[in-house]
């Protein structure tokens, strides 16, 4: 197998040529695509698990590309980070978003509460020098306070991460921006390092939600959300779950005393105007 297979190695498998294409169209493609406007914002709702409200929702950002449709944010954040547009892309998408919850809040007023934006922030913009100036100034530009905007940033992006790297974001968290610790419980880190960092909310990863598919739950997989929950709340930390699919897992999570969720079960990411009617999330299992 090994020899008829060497030849064959050798040869350019046109699939993976046909994806390296791609994937070089797409990095070539990007910087116009944020000076032609291709890049649009959708927005998933976040759940109190306890009474059923919306809280407010995570800018999920898409390509329209005119010749592939719309890409999602696997196809090109990586591309995007690889060359650095990240940075001016993230700001666009901080920007806008945050016109987007000044938007939301004029409508809403104070019936229904705050609505708050959870952004998510790449690796490269913390490293970058601007982050912290920037999202002053987006904030000050629309009129809304730190405190309606959640940025969300993944464990092994803070995993070892040293204290020049924190700085900014102890700097924004001091503001009143709240910073979650999105796809927690995939970083392996030392549960002991989350007093170092700067986060106020835990965002756990969608593989534990996947473990509350069945009624009951496995036991195991019980106690591990349980004991995350609890040492969360230990630290004064907030629970978000994502990628709630069905009821019997919003009920399972919130029982185990999980403080937000967001997932298909509520709304599929969508356009901006969905929430405008909060009444559409129907949030009572
Ligand atoms: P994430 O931050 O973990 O976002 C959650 C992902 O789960 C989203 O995928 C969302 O559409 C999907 N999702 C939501 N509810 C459910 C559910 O019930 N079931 C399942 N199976 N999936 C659900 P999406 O929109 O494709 O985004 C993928 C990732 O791209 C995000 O993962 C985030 O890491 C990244 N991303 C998205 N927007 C931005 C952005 O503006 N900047 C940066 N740096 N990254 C972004
Ligand atoms: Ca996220
Ligand atoms: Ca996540
Ligand atoms: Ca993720």
């Amino acid at each position: 197998a090994k020899s008829a297979g060497g030849n064959r190695a050798e040869l350019a498998d046109p699939e993976a040529d046909a994806r390296a294409i791609t994937r070089h169209g797409l990095t070539t493609a990007l910087p116009t695509a944020l000076e032609r406007g291709e890049f649009f914002i959708e927005y998933q709702p976040l759940v109190h698990l306890g009474d059923g409200s919306v809280r407010g929702a995570e800018a999920l950002v898409r390509w329209l590309h005119p010749q592939h449709g719309v890409l999602g944010p696997d196809r090109f954040i990586p591309l995007a980070e690889h060359t650095g547009l990240i940075v001016p892309l993230g700001r666009w998408v901080l920007e806008e978003s945050i016109r987007q919850a000044r938007a939301w809040r004029e409508r809403h007023g104070g019936q229904c509460g705050p609505l708050r934006i959870n952004v998510n922030l790449s690796p490269c913009q913390l490293g970058h020098p601007g982050l912290v100036q920037d999202t002053v100034e987006i904030l000050e530009r629309a009129g809304v306070t730190p405190d309606a905007l959640c940025l969300e940033v993944t464990e092994s992006a803070l995993i070892g991460a040293d204290d020049d790297l924190l700085k900014p974001l102890r700097r924004l968290a001091e503001m009143g921006v709240d910073i979650a610790l999105d796809d927690f419980g995939t970083g392996y880190s030392n549960l002991a390092n989350l007093r170092r960092l700067p986060v106020s909310i835990l965002k756990l990863d969608r593989s534990f939600t996947q473990g509350m598919q069945r009624f009951p739950a496995d036991p195991v997989d019980l106690k591990i959300v349980e004991g995350i929950v609890s040492l969360a709340h230990s630290l004064d930390l907030a629970v978000t779950v994502e990628g709630v699919e069905t009821g019997a897992q919003a009920e399972q999570l919130r029982i185990l005393g999980c403080d937000t969720a967001q997932g298909w079960y509520y709304a599929r990411p969508g356009p901006p105007e969905r929430l405008h009617d909060l009444t559409l999330v129907d949030a009572t299992g």
